[in-house]
């Protein structure tokens, strides 16, 4: 899968806010045991997306799937191994570092421990408004007080003498988005930004960076194993598994019609108050070791309705709407006889075999137009 596409009402001439292209991430592993030197987790694997201006995208995946440090390479946090960023349709280079700083800003999953308890709430958002230079208009106490009032803490005066663990985890937060929001950024990278609050509190948040898109403009970038609250927040969804993405669409459309067995698995996994049954999980087993992730379609020892195909080749980006690209030979036309047979797999988690044996491959969607690749045959 190469790209997310911008369903929003982008002008086409405007380049997107924030672009990556071919991301990959390995990183050594140093530790000595069974592992042997010089081997590498292979964390993230030549993802393409695209951040439309003034949208919401989430990434969408399991412990494990690489979507952290998919955003830590955006924030410039870390390194990638290969692969570019576009801000505003330039490429970044190495050295505009405070630049790139101020327009791209990242919020971290802990608010208590990204913020400094030795330190009232007052220091952590005078300090970047120090660095990188205060509107000229405000006095100190007024831009603070104006950040403050953005994440709907207020009065200021409430909270500006306190320290970190005097505040609830829902405050920490808004405290910290305050923080990112202090440099007048373009760009705000959230990761997991409700994953540590208690679930009555986590609507505030996802409404507070709703807000911030709609009264701001800003353009944000939601990261979550969360796919209800993707969908809840979220313009386009993007789903990765195993360091790479599987899916990418209209956030409706992903979480009504899911294209990929891996985004079916997790829908079925996520609560549903509505639901009077057990969930019925059309997978198992565990995500793969990383530092030998499986050849062709990553997902196939867990995937019930693997094929031959997929234990061979990587499967192609596939348009399945406008808009709405799945990574999944299911939905791939001319597949011959030999390619389309069951596989045989086994549950990485038990190591028995649990393959669908011999029969029609129920998974398998009858050949289509490209574009057009009907699931209605899928179980
Ligand atoms: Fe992967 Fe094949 Fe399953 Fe599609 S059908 S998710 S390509 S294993």
């Amino acid at each position: 899968m190469t790209s997310v596409a911008a369903v929003l009402d982008t002008p086409a001439q405007q380049a997107p806010a924030l672009e990556a292209r071919h991301l990959t991430k390995h990183f050594p592993v140093r530790a000595g045991g069974l592992v042997a030197r010089g081997a590498l987790v292979h964390a993230v694997e030549d993802i393409s997306l695209i951040l439309p201006r003034s949208g919401i995208t989430a990434v969408v995946g399991e412990s494990g799937s690489g979507k952290s440090t998919l955003a830590r390479m955006l924030a410039r946090l870390i390194t990638p191994t290969s692969g570019s960023i576009f801000l505003d349709g330039a490429e970044v280079r190495a050295r505009a570092r405070r630049g790139y700083a101020r327009a791209v800003q990242m919020v971290l999953q802990d608010p208590f421990s990204s913020l400094n308890p030795v330190h009232n709430i007052g220091y952590h958002l005078a300090r970047p408004l120090k660095v990188h230079g205060l509107d000229g208009s405000r006095s100190m106490d007024e831009a603070i007080a104006g950040l403050l009032d953005r994440v709907s803490l207020s009065p200021a005066g409430q909270f500006t003498g306190k320290f970190p663990h005097e505040l609830s985890g829902g405050q920490r937060q808004r405290v910290a988005i305050a923080r990112a929001l202090a440099v007048r950024p373009r760009i705000l990278l959230a990761d997991e930004p409700v994953s540590m609050l208690d679930v009555s509190i986590r609507l505030g948040i996802l409404n507070l960076l709703a807000g911030l898109r709609e009264n701001d403009g800003l353009t944000i970038l939601y990261v979550t194993h969360d796919i209800a609250s993707a969908r809840y927040l979220a313009d386009v969804i993007a789903v990765m598994y195993a360091g790479q993405l599987i899916e990418s669409g209209p956030a409706a459309r992903v979480t009504d019609e899911p294209a990929h067995p891996y985004t079916q698995l997790l829908l079925s996994a996520a609560p549903d108050p509505d639901r009077t049954q057990p969930p019925s999980l059309l997978g198992r087993g565990a995500p793969p070791n990383l530092i030998s992730p499986p050849g062709g379609c990553r997902f196939h020892p867990r995937c019930p309705h693997a094929m031959a195909v997929c234990a061979a080749e990587r499967p192609p980006a596939i348009t399945v709407a406008p808009g709405h690209e799945g990574a999944c030979w299911l939905h791939a036309r001319d597949l011959t006889a030999a390619q389309s047979l069951p596989l045989k797999t086994t549950d990485v988690s038990t190591g028995a075999d649990t393959g669908p044996g011999p029969g029609p491959n129920p998974g398998r969607v009858p050949d289509t137009e490209p574009g057009t690749g009907s699931r209605e045959e899928k179980s």
